[in-house]
C-alpha cells in the first residue's frame, strides 16, 4: 500500500520572479520580459511588458478615472525560457552544488551562475 502522499510535479520549479525569459510560443513569441509573478500550481507566469491585454475598468470612487487599461496577462510557464544574463541566450537551468552543500542555479550554456 503506497502512502497518500501525492507526489508533486514540478516541471518548472526553477523559474523565479525577476528572472529574465524569452517567450518561445504564441503571439508573443520572441519577446524577454521580466517576471512579474510566478503561479507554480496554475504553472503560469506573468512577464512585464509581454501579453498587455486591455481590460475595461470601471470608474469608482478609488480610481479617478475609468476606461481601458492594459495589464499582463499570464503565460503558460512552459512557454517561456530564462534567458542567461551573463550569455544572454536562452537557456535551461543547471545546478552546483557548492562546497558548504548549498545550491545554486547555473546557466547550462556558460556555466556561470544565474543568481549573484
Ligand atoms: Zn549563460
Amino acid at each position: 500500500m503506497k502512502s497518500g502522499v501525492v507526489e508533486v510535479r514540478k516541471k518548472h520549479p526553477k523559474i523565479r520572479k525577476d528572472d529574465k525569459v524569452i517567450v518561445l510560443a504564441g503571439k508573443e513569441r520572441g519577446k524577454i520580459g521580466t517576471v512579474l509573478k510566478v503561479d507554480p500550481e496554475k504553472e503560469r507566469v506573468i512577464i512585464e511588458k509581454v501579453n498587455m491585454v486591455k481590460k475595461h475598468a470601471k470608474a469608482s470612487t478609488k480610481t479617478a478615472q475609468g476606461g481601458i487599461i492594459e495589464k499582463e496577462a499570464p503565460l503558460n510557464i512552459s512557454d517561456v525560457m530564462i534567458v542567461c544574463n551573463k550569455c544572454a541566450e536562452p537557456t535551461r537551468i543547471g545546478k552546483r552544488i557548492l562546497e558548504d552543500g548549498s545550491k545554486i542555479r547555473v546557466c547550462k550554456k556558460c556555466g556561470e551562475p544565474m543568481d549573484d
